[in-house]
């Protein structure tokens, strides 16, 4: 006959999270099986917990279990002996390895804006980022200097009597050899603070958009000896008003005049670092492209810069007043067909189109 998991806890059935939590830190350590070697109660005591732990403690599992009771898993069978062991796995991962005491520090994630500008010399960017920096007087433990005492159980050693259980260390103390009797209170047994890490983050000439930078160790601090997590930083590289990239290379439209297209013209074009000035040919055709070696921007680890491709767009003039409609139908007037080969050959073929449609 299975017992109530709130009775094995041995708390109310309103109890909170946090009171679950207590009475299964308290319970599952003093059944432990590093503490009661060859005792065959307490290791089904000691089961019996955790299993109570880990259905209650799960907001879902704990509200089929208040309406069904035992029959609250799917099959209404008690775990299988599989199931337990794997709740043991966790129970002694998540109880008795305190937080992150091994593991490395987190990493955490972080994104910067440049413009195409960063993208061609290369820049630094200053950031600024929230991380968990380890509590110094604690020296990361979560226990406070002045209340710790040697460990009873392992009498110092940090070292397991037993070695049935996951690991050899001693599981009061985790291997430490002394235990806490007072949480630090500059972290309040966490190990950890939060704080402002302010860095410096190299963005290298020709990076792309999505491309991520490695910062070691500039992520959470451990609580133990382990290294810090690293900064991953994402760039996210802005769009230009003026300038489209496609690899090295750089696109984008020069408008001019018709007059200018026309005539021929020097005209000034913009750089991405600076200006330069572009002779048109007289009758340079709209849609015409120049290409400008080595003005794009350069690959990631330097080379030779890519190119700029400049698309010649003729603006048709807007608004025009009296005198200048007048003056363009005086010239409309005065071109022949040879002088528009494009539209001239456009009509040939409407024309003969026309022709073989009659026939
Ligand atoms: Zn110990
Ligand atoms: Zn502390």
């Amino acid at each position: 006959m299975q017992r109530d998991y709130y009775e094995v806890l041995g708390v109310r059935r309103d109890a909170s999270q946090a009171d679950l939590k207590r009475a299964f830190r308290a319970l599952a350590l003093r059944y432990h099986p590093d503490r009661n070697p060859d005792d065959l109660d307490a290791e089904r005591r000691f089961k019996e917990v955790v299993e109570a732990y880990e259905t209650l403690s799960e907001p879902q599992t704990r509200k089929r279990y208040d309406r069904l009771g035992p029959l609250y898993r799917r099959d209404g069978r008690p775990p299988t002996p599989e199931e337990v062991s794997a709740m043991l796995g966790r129970a002694l991962g998540g109880l008795f390895r305190k937080r992150g005491a091994r593991g490395q520090g987190k990493d955490i994630d972080v994104r910067i804006e440049v413009g195409l500008e960063d993208v061609l010399r290369g820049a630094q960017h200053g950031i600024t980022v929230p991380r968990q920096v380890r509590c110094q007087p604690c020296e990361g433990s979560g226990a406070d200097p002045e209340g710790r005492k040697v460990c009873e159980d392992c009498a110092g050693t940090g070292k397991s009597a037993s070695r049935r259980w996951l690991r050899s260390e001693c599981a009061r103390c985790d291997g430490k050899g002394w235990v806490s009797t007072k949480r630090c209170t500059q972290c309040d047994g966490a190990g950890l603070h939060g704080s402002e890490g302010r860095f410096e983050v190299k963005v290298p000439a020709g990076c792309g958009n999505g491309q991520k930078l490695r910062l070691a160790g500039r992520g959470d601090e451990s609580t133990g000896d382990a290294p810090a997590g690293d900064l991953m930083v994402v760039i996210g590289v802005r769009e230009h008003p003026f300038f489209r990239r496609r690899g090295t290379d750089l696109f984008c439209d020069l408008p001019v005049t018709y007059p200018q297209a026309a005539l021929g013209a020097d005209v000034t074009a913009p750089l991405l670092d600076g200006e330069t000035t572009i002779r048109l040919a007289p009758g340079t055709p709209s849609g015409k492209q120049l290409r400008l070696p080595e003005r794009g921007v350069p690959p990631v680890g330097g080379g030779r810069r890519g190119d700029l491709h400049l698309r010649v767009l003729v603006e048709v003039p807007q608004d025009l007043t009296a005198d200048q409609r007048a003056d363009l139908e005086r010239l409309a007037r005065s071109f022949e067909d040879r002088q528009h080969p494009q539209r001239a050959e456009l009509e040939r073929l409407r024309q003969e189109l026309l022709q073989r449609a009659r026939t």
